[in-house]
């Protein structure tokens, strides 16, 4: 990966009493040193990618500390890794997003709880949900509630989110139980600050290692008959009771006080600078969150303690309960409290908010005023109606002076190499027909929109292969999987290629190895370059010397098997091609090569701007459209969709199609030479070579062209 967390780094050593200045999910880390965590692992993914990125960029400090950090190769991996918090007293921490992750850990996760820990487990989870998701969306919520794990949702202040990383360490070993914290995208990129503590060199470290395995052999550490069945009662009897006493003794949970205390609002922790928003649009909440509601925020969302939703509601008359996402975990738990304790106070939240979807400051606006307007109608609360009608108007001023936008979907980037494997399919589709296409994970999902529109399936991460196993029997043309390398190596190795083989299926499955886990922020895999391979390949050329791939797939037993350097169109072409019609019935894969090209141009760029500030001679690769030449059609647009290829007005007065152009930021990846050429389209592309700081002999040709022209 080459993007540096210097600064990040250096945060992470700040001492006792310092000011840590920085994100959200920057403080988790922080927290977890300070916390004195043993290891730490993972699987990256937004919105907590930053996490385990920065703990693996700063392994030499953390070596310092004793502290082990694992960059594990799914999240199934790092839910097991907290295996070593069930025999030892050593504090564990993990990282991933949030449903999918916790879905591909989930049986790791049932396991650990069922066995229970004795050293503090924390999961840190990117709750993926609303409208920056990517993942299908899901609550986490409810796999803490079948697993009885704990659920931590923090206020998003610096100051709560470190206090509940280190309470959570310390609720975990009270109760034996691990504990999850679901960070929202705005609770990890939230700013702030707080007072930072010194780190803590965890008691068991790789410094201090264990003598071996515990002394005396405990059967019930073991999640496994019988055991198993007394630990599902102490989960009930006796975890349950001590977290709930953990939480109620330490105020986990807190009570902002308001004047209008007929009615209260009890909100998710991760929703509160919503909530507040919300209220201060109604006039009902001030700058520093003084709130004239009263609000009760659950910084623990599971379980939550009785004896606090019946102390915050026994004199109310209503309340209202903000809790985002489906099913209403919390207003049903609520609800049964409140009957229990015979507590009259009304009860709201689902009627009067959405069932679905993300609690944006509009959405909590309506339902808050709508929950005051018909219980606190002392409060003047007109200035959320003058705000809701605003947007309102505002919305319908955008929508009269913009017309109908079109849809702007995800692209690749520029010179991405996935794109022309995907041009090179659409123009083989012309000859044997549109197949089947099952989409992965990963950027080559991309190609499921304008103007690949191929992909007909997404079921998760390394799945496409599996999730064509059912097509294709029942196809008369062979279904086509696509995954990333990450994906291949996450679930698609086992789930995909193992299962097909071993059922001596159809298929083709094209793996797009651009070296990195790119979608998620360009972390290494097992698969990708080393360090001296990207070194030797400044300016350009292959850096996928590894054959890790290639040598798994053999290894397993596939017999066709094809790589491809993903920018000859042509190649990739008839290769795909040939894969689709071939009388070899058994699985056939093609291995398509090109390096990430965010990745490269992170590194290649600062190695060009140092030699141009030394002088040195730099050629730069630019692709243009003759202007004069291009008939209009747009055809390279509709097999390239590359952002640099657009269009401008037509120059020539007597034509009014506009032509096609290449804008500033095309990177020379050369794919629009080669789709005109493979597609045989108007010769209007043309290959520029910009020479920056010339030697004699460039001056010379370029003096002499001008002669000529
Ligand atoms: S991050 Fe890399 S692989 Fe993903 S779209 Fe960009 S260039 Fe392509
Ligand atoms: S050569 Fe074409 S496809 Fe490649 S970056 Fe430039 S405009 Fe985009």
């Amino acid at each position: 990966m080459e993007r540096q967390f210097t600064r990040e780094i250096e945060s992470l050593r700040l001492g006792s009493g310092e000011v840590f200045h920085g994100e959200g999910i920057l403080a988790v880390t922080k927290a977890l040193l300070q916390s004195g965590v043993s290891y730490v692992g993972g699987y990256q993914g937004a919105p907590v990618s930053h996490l385990l990125d920065v703990m693996v960029q700063a392994r030499d400090y953390l070596d310092e500390l004793g502290v082990h950090v694992e960059a594990c190769a799914s999240e199934a991996g790092a839910a097991a890794m907290l295996g070593a918090s069930v025999n030892y007293p050593a504090r564990g921490a993990v990282t991933w997003k949030s449903i999918v992750g916790t879905n591909v850990a989930s049986d790791a996760l049932s396991y650990l709880s069922s066995a229970g820990v004795i050293g503090g487990t924390l999961i840190v989870c990117g709750e993926d949900y609303g409208e920056g998701a990517s993942v299908a969306l899901e609550r986490t919520h409810a796999v803490a509630m079948k697993s009885s794990m704990w659920m931590l949702d923090p206020r998003p202040n610096l100051g709560t989110i470190v206090e509940m990383v280190e309470r959570g360490f310390e609720l975990s070993e009270a109760s034996n139980t691990p504990v999850m914290m679901e960070l929202r995208i705005r609770a990890c990129h939230v700013r702030g600050s707080f007072v930072s503590k010194q780190n803590v060199a965890p008691a068991l470290s790789t410094l201090h290692k264990l003598e071996g395995p515990p002394q005396e052999f405990v059967y019930d550490r073991l999640a496994h008959p019988p055991a198993i069945f007394r630990q599902e009662k102490l989960k009930a009897e006796v975890r349950l009771p001590a977290a709930r006493k953990f939480i109620a003794a330490h105020r986990l949970n807190e009570v902002f006080p308001g004047e209008a205390s007929d009615v209260g609002i009890v909100v998710q922790g991760g929703l509160y600078n919503g909530l507040l928003r919300a209220l201060r649009v109604q006039g009902l909440a001030d700058d520093f969150g003084a709130s004239r509601v009263p609000i009760l925020a659950l910084n623990v969302v599971y379980p939550l303690v009785p004896g606090e939703i019946v102390e915050f509601a026994k004199n109310k008359k209503s309340i209202l309960v903000v809790e985002e996402g489906q099913p209403e975990f919390i207003e049903q738990e609520i609800a049964t409290i409140l009957r229990r304790a015979d507590v009259p106070a009304r009860l709201h939240g689902k009627d009067l908010l959405l069932m679905a979807g993300e609690y944006t400051t509009e959405v909590l606006v309506r339902g808050v005023s709508a929950f005051l307007k018909e219980h606190a109608a002392g409060l003047d609360a007109s200035s959320g109606a003058r705000w809701l009608e605003g947007v309102a108007s505002t919305r319908k001023k955008a929508g009269e002076l913009l017309g109908a936008m079109p849809a702007r979907p995800p692209n690749f980037c520029v010179g991405c190499p996935e794109r022309p494997v995907f041009s090179a399919m659409k123009l083989v589709a012309k000859d044997v027909g549109r197949p089947h296409v099952s989409m992965d994970i990963g950027c080559h999902a991309f190609a499921s929109f304008e103007p690949f529109s191929q992909g007909n399936t997404v079921l998760g991460y390394g799945m496409s292969l599996a999730a064509a196993a059912g097509v294709g029997p029942m196809s008369a043309r062979r279904p086509v999987a696509v995954m990333g390398d990450g994906g291949f190596w996450h679930n698609g190795l086992l789930s995909g290629v193992a299962s097909r083989l071993l059922n001596h299926g159809d298929g083709v499955l094209v793996v797009m190895k651009n070296g990195y886990a790119s979608a998620t922020g360009t972390q290494e895999l097992i698969s990708s370059p080393t360090e001296e391979a990207r070194r030797t390949a400044i300016g350009g050329g292959a850096v996928h010397a590894d054959r890790r791939i290639e040598n798994a797939l053999t290894g397993m037993g596939v017999q066709w098997l094809r790589t491809v350097n993903n920018y000859d169109v042509g190649a990739v072409a008839k290769t795909y091609k040939e894969a689709m019609t071939t009388e070899y019935a058994g699985l056939k894969v093609i291995v398509a090569e090109g390096e990430c090209q965010l990745e490269r141009q992170r590194r290649v760029r600062p190695q060009v701007a140092e030699k141009l500030r030394n002088g040195e001679r730099q050629v730069r690769v630019k692709y243009g459209v003759d202007e004069d030449t291009c008939t209009g059609d747009h055809s390279c647009i509709r097999l390239s969709g590359c952002p640099t290829l657009t269009v401008k007005d037509n120059p020539d007065p007597l034509r009014r199609d506009p032509v096609a152009t290449v804008i500033d930021g095309c990177v020379g990846c050369g794919l629009c030479g080669e789709n005109a050429h493979a597609a045989i389209l108007c010769p209007s592309f043309y290959r520029a070579e910009v020479v920056q700081n010339p030697n004699l002999w460039d001056k010379f040709v370029a003096s002499m062209r001008k002669l000529l022209q």
